[in-house]
């Protein structure tokens, strides 16, 4: 009854749910046999302590918010922030459009028939104003991209790293390797850029993120980049919300196709970043497409080791491209499917 859901909603504190606390949360209450030892493996950051007892805690300071430590507990001693409550309210209220813009690596995480037209229409019925694909917002930072490669990279020990996507890699060069920070890409993530151009065109529209990636939220939450989206939910969430509104996807018509283009759609798998600018510079800026020189790495360990080639002076490679997650975003922790089965 929708009374007593809105007394449901009423017992949530908003501001708790979205506010400045930490996105990943420990509950040591939870905690059973494995006494933490699990989740501090999972972390790549060390953000993982254990009290006494064993039980984990998060030390802030170190905490990416990249959810692995959730996917490796079992037992739900760890957990994300859902963003479920204040998003059902706002989608109730109709006050204003709601927009989706969903991730290039949703592919096949509905199941194989989902396809984009299919996911869109079960979004509208859930209440969505649209429905946008990520992947075309990526096609114009791919552009910017390539354009910051021309200028960025002068000569043979100039390189340029990719921000694209990954809020993970971006957090790791911050702690770690301050000192390579100059190279970073300016360009915000594909999922700003959806958020703000939407804004830009409907000022009193809200955006949505849908995607595998638990980091986002945090990002979304950035100082300089707070307002463009206003929740993020991964694909996980998705799943639970559309099941709870009784709503199949692979059931709903497949009636129109959101624009995205290949280009945009590769953003979901490790390379897919270099792959676009290495075509956008074949096509836009030639003369510069045959000394692009691009390298790709997933995984933190592995992310970790190129940075320090690079400190060292060992790389041969001018675009450098990091995601946190195996396979890139098709691996993250908000995903349904094995990585392998993702085909962005
Ligand atoms: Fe998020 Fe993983 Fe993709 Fe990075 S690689 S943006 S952490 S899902």
């Amino acid at each position: 009854e929708p009374n007593n859901s809105e007394e449901v909603l009423n017992e949530y504190d908003e501001e708790a749910l979205m506010g400045s606390e930490p996105v990943v949360v420990a509950n040591p209450d939870a905690c059973r046999e494995c006494r933490g030892a699990e989740c501090e493996k999972a972390c790549p950051l060390s953000a993982i302590t254990r009290d006494e007892l064993g039980r984990p805690s998060i030390d802030k300071s170190k905490c990416a918010h990249d959810g692995y430590c959730i996917s490796a507990c079992e037992f739900g001693a760890l957990a994300d922030k859902s963003q479920f409550v204040p998003l059902i309210r706002l989608l109730r209220q109709h006050s204003h459009k709601v927009y989706a813009s969903v991730a290039p690596a949703f592919a096949g995480q509905l199941g194989p028939a989902v396809t984009a037209g299919k996911l869109r229409s079960a979004l509208l019925k859930l209440g969505f104003a649209e429905m946008v694909e990520t992947a075309l917002y990526a096609d114009l930072i791919t552009i910017k991209e390539a354009f910051e490669y021309d200028e960025h990279v002068k000569d043979a020990h100039d390189f340029l790293i990719t921000s694209c996507c990954c809020p993970i890699w971006i957090k790791l060069i911050e702690n770690k390797f301050p000192d390579l920070l100059g190279h970073i890409s300016p360009s915000v993530s594909p999922m700003i850029a959806s958020g703000r151009v939407i804004k830009e065109l409907e000022p009193d529209a809200k955006v949505v993120f849908i995607g595998p990636c638990v980091a986002k939220k945090s990002e979304a939450q950035l100082p300089d980049l707070k307002g463009a989206i206003d929740f993020v939910l991964t694909f996980q969430e998705l799943q639970t919300l559309l099941a709870a509104a009784a709503i199949n996807p692979a059931a709903e018509p497949d009636e129109e196709n959101p624009l995205a283009s290949w280009g945009g759609r590769l953003y979901a798998r490790t390379g897919g970043v270099s792959e676009a600018v290495g075509t956008t510079l074949e096509k836009l800026i030639p003369r510069r497409a045959e000394k692009f020189k691009p390298v790709k790495v997933d995984g933190i360990p592995d992310c970790t080791k190129l940075l320090e080639e690079i400190r060292a002076g060992r790389l041969e490679a001018n675009f450098i491209e990091g995601m946190a997650c195996k396979g890139g975003c098709v691996g993250g922790p908000g995903r349904i499917i094995p990585a392998e089965q993702g085909t962005g």
